[in-house]
């Protein structure tokens, strides 16, 4: 066990239960703002759209996916730990109990125990594995035993202990505001405080409720609708309106197949943007790429002769 495990004691598991359903439901809430006219204006739907690719894709697809839960990439750790803090801004929990249940979802996918297979029901997979806190979900239990190198650095215990991912990240949507309200006043906008509302509501409600969404749906969906390239033990599927809308995360039987892969798409016409911004990465010599994908052989090995696109 980790000697983080006193500090997570039984008050985080009730405090976690406790900012889950009352967080979950009012940043929904929120998000909703977003039909009152007032809250509208294009700069608060571009700081949406820019935070759904920057702080999505290199928050959650590399920093917790592809780099911190499977290792497919390498960085200096100051870089590392750079694409870990977006990951913190999307509001999926610290980086340690992200990666640690999905790793434990890799090790039992679809079997008893999977933190969120659609086998026990399409919304328990999208979003109601949240609450209540259950020993497959468990902070503590699961980060001390999937996420011990996570946890190793006082960095990424830092942001466990008593939910402190979940208020640093509160600390941050002031700035929202004040981007918009600066935006405003620097164009001679009249009304700079309507602006500073408009991108906190857009910026971050309405981004997050997205990306959520689209995250939740690589965990549901793409285990119950799409098409299976690979065999593997779970229900894994390949669903191209997911790889579209979560940059690639979509192609989730190649993952399942290969999850230590940087890459997803495999097929040429298989859109993988999070690939290609890792490429790019790579390039600029930010990142290195410990695993470009399975060769020509080891995906003929693992094929289905016949791709199955029926419901399991
Ligand atoms: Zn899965
Ligand atoms: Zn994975």
């Amino acid at each position: 066990m980790s000697s983080l495990s006193p500090v997570l004691s039984h008050h985080d598991r009730k405090l976690q239960q406790l900012y889950r359903l009352i967080g979950v439901p009012l940043i929904h809430a929120a998000a909703l703002l977003a039909f009152v006219p007032y809250f509208f204006t294009w700069t608060g739907v571009a700081s949406a759209v820019l935070g759904y690719l920057l702080i999505a894709l290199l928050g959650i697809n590399i920093g917790y996916h592809r780099l911190l839960a499977h290792r497919s990439i390498g960085c200096p750790k100051g870089v590392e730990r750079a694409l870990a803090l977006l990951g913190v801004l999307n509001v999926q929990f610290g980086p340690a109990y992200w990666v640690a249940i999905h790793r434990r979802h890799h090790q039992l996918a679809d079997a008893a125990g999977d933190p969120h297979t659609p086998r026990n029901g399409f919304w328990r997979s999208h979003l109601f594995f949240l609450f209540p806190v259950d020993d497959d979900t468990d902070p503590v239990r699961l980060t001390t035993h999937y996420a011990k190198d996570l946890l190793a650095d006082p960095f990424y215990a830092w942001f466990e202990k008593r939910e402190r991912w979940f208020l640093s990240t509160i600390l941050v949507w002031p700035l929202y505001f004040l981007a918009g309200y600066a935006i405003a006043a620097i164009a001679g906008d009249p009304d700079p405080v309507r602006m500073g509302w408009s991108v906190l509501v857009w910026g971050v409600f309405v981004r997050l409720v997205v990306v959520w969404h689209i995250t939740f749906a690589v965990n549901s969906v793409t285990h119950i609708w799409g098409v299976r390239s690979y065999r593997t033990a779970d229900d894994s599927r390949n669903n191209l309106l997911v790889a579209v809308l979560a940059w690639g995360e979509g192609w989730h039987n190649n993952h399942h197949a290969f999850p230590r892969s940087a890459r997803h798409g495999h097929a040429w016409w298989q859109v993988d943007a999070t690939w290609l911004v890792i490429r790019l990465l790579a390039a600029m010599k930010i990142v290195t790429i410990n695993n470009a994908g399975p060769s020509a052989a080891a995906r003929r090995r693992r094929h289905l002769s016949r791709p199955r696109r029926t419901r399991r």
